[in-house]
């Protein structure tokens, strides 16, 4: 019997940075990183069909900005589409698909949204245009789309070393919960980067190792990961967004083991012991804005989860 492509859907994890070392600018503009990543289960979705010319379509979770996804054209979607077709010397123009993410990772929140949809579409992309492309193609791939892409294609919890872009899965023997405080503006992350540069003129080029960080996550004990969670982003981040420090002073107070900023912000993670204890400590950070009125959107994840993976899909008789 045939079987008629009827397309598929992938999911895509954020992910947070428990720990996340900056070393001195290269002379290419990069920062060599020492990170440690985990996938937390807040996820965008995207949708692939077979279509003849390309199509990409959004929705978006209340919290998320839509305005500030570019669509297409310009999305990391479209370039993920340009370099996985030119790997394969397949003609863009014969290869068309009606792609549509459903995004719930906040844009330019430090949780690598847009690293995310990149990954998704390399794994649909691969799947709708029967491509099979190897595991270490698709990583190359990805690396080549941002920093934060092959983590986003291999999920867990892994060290990112270079400037991000080499992911090594490492032992974690945790069941993580997380409170995950999102900001209504998002943070610019070279802007992040540049401050972190006249705050460290000197910064040696070794990032800061994360040796007990790892000890931690290999015991599984919430107490000890939270004693060992850094990140050198985090006082830039606070000099741009003053909020974002009592944010975090808020969290700890209402019981959190530990907050801290994720990636290069404004998004505030705060580990907490059990899923119980997250969602008390959530419901305790959800309270208006005085002068606005408006309620901070504090959600609860737990990690780590799996990287991209297909959901829905492919074939239909
Ligand atoms: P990171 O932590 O990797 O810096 P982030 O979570 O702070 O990422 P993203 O949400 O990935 O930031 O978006 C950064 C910028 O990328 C956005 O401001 C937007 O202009 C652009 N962009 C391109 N494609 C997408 C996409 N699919 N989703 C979100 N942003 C996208």
């Amino acid at each position: 019997m045939s079987r008629r492509n009827t397309g598929l859907t992938v999911r895509a994890p954020a992910k947070i940075n428990l720990h996340l070392g900056v070393g001195g600018v290269r002379p290419d503009g990069m920062h060599p990183l020492l990170t440690v990543y985990q996938a937390v289960s807040l996820y965008d979705d995207l949708a692939a069909a077979p279509a003849e010319a390309w199509r990409l379509g959004l929705t978006v979770d209340d919290h998320v900005a839509a305005h500030e996804v570019p669509l297409a054209g310009d999305n990391i979607v479209d370039r993920a589409a340009d370099l996985l077709a030119a790997h394969h010397g397949l003609a863009r123009a014969d290869h068309g698909a009606a792609v549509h993410i459903t995004k719930a990772i906040p844009v330019a929140g430090g949780m690598a949204g847009g690293s995310a949809d990149a990954a998704a579409a390399l794994v649909a992309l691969d799947r709708l245009w029967g491509l099979e492309t190897c595991d270490d193609d698709l990583l190359a791939i990805a690396a080549e789309l941002g920093s934060d892409v092959p983590f986003a294609l291999l999920g867990g919890t892994a060290v990112g070393t270079g400037r991000g872009e080499i992911v090594t899965p490492v032992a974690d023997h945790g069941s993580w919960w997380w409170v995950l405080a999102l900001s209504a503006r998002g943070m610019s992350t070279p802007a992040v980067y540049r401050h972190f540069d006249e705050l460290h003129p000197d910064a040696s080029p070794e990032p800061p190792p994360a040796d007990a960080l790892l000890a931690a996550l290999d015991s599984g004990d919430p107490a000890r990961l939270a004693a060992t969670l850094h990140n050198d982003l985090q006082a830039p981040a606070f000099d741009l967004r003053p909020d974002l420090a009592d944010r975090i002073a808020r969290g700890e107070a209402e019981g959190a083991l530990r907050g801290l900023v994720s990636g290069s912000g404004p998004t505030c993670v705060f580990l907490c012991g059990s899923g119980e204890h997250a969602r008390a400590v959530a419901a305790a950070l959800r309270v208006p804005d005085p002068a606005t009125g408006a309620e901070p959107v504090v959600l609860v994840a737990h990690g780590p989860v799996a990287g991209a993976h297909v959901v829905e899909g492919l074939a239909a008789h």
